[in-house]
C-alpha cells in the first residue's frame, strides 16, 4: 500500500514510518497540514493517517478540504491524543473513515488502514461510476457519453475509470502512468497519445471533451461535466 503520514509528533512519525516500511509499504509522511493536504491531493495513496492535533490547520479542517474541495477519497484514519466522544464525532463529521485512540499498537494501524483500503478497493471497482451524462460501468464494461455508447481501447477505459473515480481531481501524468503501466519504463509520449484517444473519442460521442490538460502537472475530469 501508498500511505501518507501526516503527523507532527517526530517521535510517533518516525515509529509509524518505520513500522509500514518495514512491512513493505511505500510510506510519506508529512509534519504539518498544509505539506500533508498537498501530498494527499498532488499523490496517490491508498491510506492516510491523519493526527486530528496539527499545527496551523488541522485535521479536521484538512480532512474537510480534502473531501470537499479536492474531492479525494482516499481513506483516512484519524489518529487523536483524547478518547472523547466530541474528537471521535469531529473526525468522522469531516470525512474521517476511521478514529484510533493514542498510544494505539503499530499492528493495529496496520490492520485498520488493510481493512479500509480493501473496502474502498472493492467499492472503487464494482460500483457504477457516474459524472453527469459520463458513465462507466466496470462490470459490463460500458461507456456511455450524453447518451451515446463509446467504444474505447482498454488503457483509455482504465484511465477514465481512474479520473471517473475521483472527478475534479489532478492527476499527474506520472501518476497515470505508473497506476495503468506499472512501474515499466514508458515514454511520455504513450500516456499523451493514450489520452488523445480517450478525449477524441469522448468528444465525437458527447461533443464536447470533458477532461482538461493541466498544464506542467496532468490532467483531471471536470466534476461539472455538463458545464
Ligand atoms: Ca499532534
Amino acid at each position: 500500500m501508498r500511505v501518507l503520514i501526516i503527523e507532527d509528533d517526530p517521535a510517533i512519525a518516525a515509529n509509524l514510518y518505520d513500522f509500514l516500511e518495514a512491512r513493505g509499504h511505500s510510506v510519506d509522511a508529512a509534519a504539518d497540514g498544509v505539506t500533508g493536504l498537498h501530498l494527499a491531493v498532488t499523490q496517490r495513496f491508498d491510506g492516510i493517517l491523519l493526527d486530528l492535533g496539527l499545527p496551523g490547520m488541522g485535521g479536521a479542517a484538512l480532512c474537510r478540504k480534502l473531501r470537499d474541495e479536492a474531492h479525494v477519497d482516499t481513506p483516512v484514519l484519524m489518529l487523536t491524543a483524547r478518547d472523547t466522544l466530541e474528537d471521535k464525532l469531529k473526525g468522522f463529521e469531516h470525512g474521517a473513515d476511521d478514529y484510533l485512540v493514542k498510544p494505539f499498537a503499530l499492528k493495529e494501524v496496520e490492520a485498520r488502514l488493510l481493512a479500509l483500503h480493501k473496502r474502498h478497493a472493492g467499492k472503487v471497482t464494482s460500483r457504477l461510476l457516474e459524472v453527469n451524462d459520463l458513465s462507466f460501468d466496470p462490470k459490463t464494461l460500458s461507456v456511455r457519453f450524453a447518451g451515446t455508447e463509446v467504444r474505447l481501447p482498454p488503457k483509455c477505459m482504465r484511465l477514465l475509470e481512474l479520473m471517473m473515480g475521483e472527478p475534479g481531481r489532478v492527476f499527474s501524468r506520472r501518476e497515470l502512468e505508473s497506476e495503468i503501466w506499472g512501474d515499466t519504463q514508458k515514454t511520455s509520449d504513450t500516456l499523451r497519445s493514450h489520452m488523445h484517444v480517450l478525449r477524441r473519442a469522448l468528444t465525437q460521442a458527447g461533443g464536447r471533451d470533458p477532461i482538461e490538460t493541466v498544464h506542467g502537472i496532468g490532467y483531471r475530469l471536470h466534476s461539472n461535466a455538463g458545464a
